[in-house]
């Protein structure tokens, strides 16, 4: 349930807004790959929400063969006892894919995160991403064929089962849908991480503004409240691309968009290429892109209860 908040909700978004730009600001500077992992933590809790019982039992069932599991049932016991074992262990799978990626685990695939589909201003001609394999669209691809597949091993499908809940909301990420070509970047910004803004005091990278938009909360049951609160102020039928995007491949091309209006504002923004030089974001840029984050995640979090009650059949 929703925890009671004194606040009334204009003041309550102000003051959100104060929190997450403070957040900004006091960012370390370095290169982001991904949603942080509260908002990771937070779409995979949405998804939970919406999963019929049946299937949240299968989903709890497949990740017990997880090589992680033993530690997540651990930090369950010290970090949330209050919560419920299953929903929690399920939110922490989500951001496994990223905690493998500095390791030498055979499971590591650091290209699975992001596709690059280069973005050439001003007229943004609609062009492939430059490899076809290796991409965000390919790794769900596996995951959903080890998911269908009953006969792969446990540990494989748990392993592919915590890459779909990460990877569906990387997807979501509009950064991670693009790559900014032009004079300053003729090999592409690799999806805002080379290009600088500053949002206070401090320039930090654009993409990494934008993973961190859906809040900094390490508390597993402020995440969960976050969830309920994107899922209250979005419910299913007021997000028509429900019916109109169903494919991984629309929901890329969604976010190329959503990167070409929102982050770039259709090649308007202006950026830097170190974070000394950032110049700093036009007014209100970082609550229109709160709210465009915001309702990514609700999508995202639609989208994977879908695909899971779809492949753990
Ligand atoms: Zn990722």
């Amino acid at each position: 349930m929703r925890v009671p908040c004194r606040l009334k909700p204009g003041l309550r978004t102000s003051v959100r807004l104060l929190l997450l730009i403070a957040g900004l600001v006091f960012l370390p500077v370095g290169r982001a790959l991904a949603w942080n992992a509260p908002g990771h933590i937070i779409i995979a809790a949405e998804a939970w929400r919406e999963l019929p019982a049946k299937f949240q039992k299968r989903a709890s069932e497949l990740l017990k063969h997880h090589p992680d599991y033993a530690k997540w049932e651990k930090a369950f016991a010290t970090e949330a006892p209050d919560m419920d074992a299953d929903a929690f262990i399920f939110m922490r799978a989500s951001t496994w894919p990223d905690e493998i990626r500095e390791t030498k685990s055979e499971y590591n695939h650091p290209h699975w995160h992001f596709i690059n589909y280069p973005l050439k201003p001003k007229s943004f001609p609609k062009e492939p991403a430059p490899s076809s394999t290796e991409d965000v669209l390919f790794g769900i691809e596996q995951c959903e064929k080890t998911l269908a597949d009953t006969r792969a091993p446990a540990e494989l499908r748990a392993v592919y089962l915590s890459y779909l809940i990460h990877l569906v909301g990387d997807i979501h990420q509009p950064l991670h849908c693009c790559s900014l070509v032009d004079k300053t970047y003729p090999k592409g910004d690799k999806g805002g991480n080379d290009f600088y803004v500053k949002p206070g005091e401090r320039g930090i990278s654009l993409h990494s503004l934008w993973d961190g938009l859906l809040g900094r909360s390490v508390r597993p049951r402020s995440q969960w409240n976050e969830a309920i609160q994107i899922e209250a102020e979005h419910p299913r039928k007021s997000l028509p691309e429900l019916n109109r995007a169903r494919t991984p491949k629309d929901w890329s091309l969604e976010s190329r968009e959503l990167a070409i209006e929102k982050a770039y504002l259709r090649g308007k923004l202006k950026g830097g290429t170190d974070w000394e030089t950032a110049p700093s974001l036009p007014a209100d840029y970082t609550k229109s892109a709160k709210a465009v984050a915001e309702r990514q995640a609700a999508l995202a979090g639609y989208r994977l209860a879908d695909a899971i009650e779809k492949y753990l059949r």
